[in-house]
């Protein structure tokens, strides 16, 4: 078993009276692609953004590829992470090539390098090259969804985390962003953590899984496994009520 992409021991998280994770425990296998699933307000979001730095813990431990959060330069960490939320949130004022190699420009790829990563992605999430010079508001939804995906993957991340990524797009164009994104996962050597709250979505896209419920992992292991056997009875009737 190689190093966990991801490791959180004893992870508390407070907001002023609200616990929001009670102490998590927490492995995700790298290379993989991990889902975690939870109810609204469960403290999903809150778990990503320990990840990458964006908020720090109250207690506990939070290791990302091999080092800890609190004991590294945060800005080269976040190079390492790609980082996508719902909804595209592309920059409106740049043209789609821009937003996608914004980054890369930011630290100094060479315009080379940088064409041959555009281009390699585009290819990747059947983008036309010819969208290149669009604005985001000239882009359908599902094209902005995976012009926010290359922009995760730009700087080659070994890590990439989604937020809801994919909950704003109809469900049709969600079907596709799905291929698109099983193609990205299967191509890359990449450890994805995807935070959703449709299970179905999940147990589509991840070999993984981890079922958060008020702040802490109420069950976690490969997908098969916990559907086949929820460890607790309201997982039962989750996975009852939305796979069934
Ligand atoms: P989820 O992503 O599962 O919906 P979140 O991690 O966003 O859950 O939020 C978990 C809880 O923490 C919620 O009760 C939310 O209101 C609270 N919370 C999240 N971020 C903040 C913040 N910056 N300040 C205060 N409360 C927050
Ligand atoms: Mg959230």
């Amino acid at each position: 078993m190689t190093e966990p992409a991801v490791r959180l021991r004893g992870v508390t998280k407070r907001y002023g009276t609200t616990e929001v994770l009670a102490g998590v425990d927490l492995d995700l296998a790298a290379t993989r692609t991990t889902a975690i699933v939870g109810e609204s307000g469960s403290g999903k979001s809150t778990l990503l953004q320990l990840v990458n730095g964006l908020v720090r813990p109250d207690g506990g431990s939070v290791e990302v590829l091999g080092s800890r959060v609190d004991a590294v330069d945060l800005l080269a960490l976040r190079r390492r992470i790609g980082y996508a939320v719902q909804g595209a949130s592309l920059f409106p004022h740049l043209d789609l090539q821009a937003n996608v190699t914004l980054l890369a420009r930011l630290v100094g790829w060479s315009a080379d390098r940088i064409r041959r990563r555009f281009d390699h992605l585009l290819e990747l999430m059947e983008l036309d090259p010819g969208l290149a010079g669009r604005y985001p508001h000239e882009l359908s939804g599902g094209q902005q969804q995976r012009a926010s995906l290359c922009r995760a993957m730009m700087l080659e991340p070994p890590l990439l985390l989604l937020d809801e990524p994919f909950s704003a797009v109809d469900p049709i164009t969600r079907a596709g962003i799905h291929a698109h994104f099983e193609r990205l996962a299967a191509t890359e050597p990449v450890s994805v953590v995807l935070v959703t709250h449709d299970l179905r979505e999940a147990v589509t896209l991840a070999t993984e899984l981890v079922i958060v419920r008020n702040g802490r992992v109420a069950q976690a292991g490969p997908s098969d496994v916990v559907v086949a056997a929820p460890a607790e009875e309201w997982i039962e009737r989750l996975f009852r009520s939305q796979l069934g």
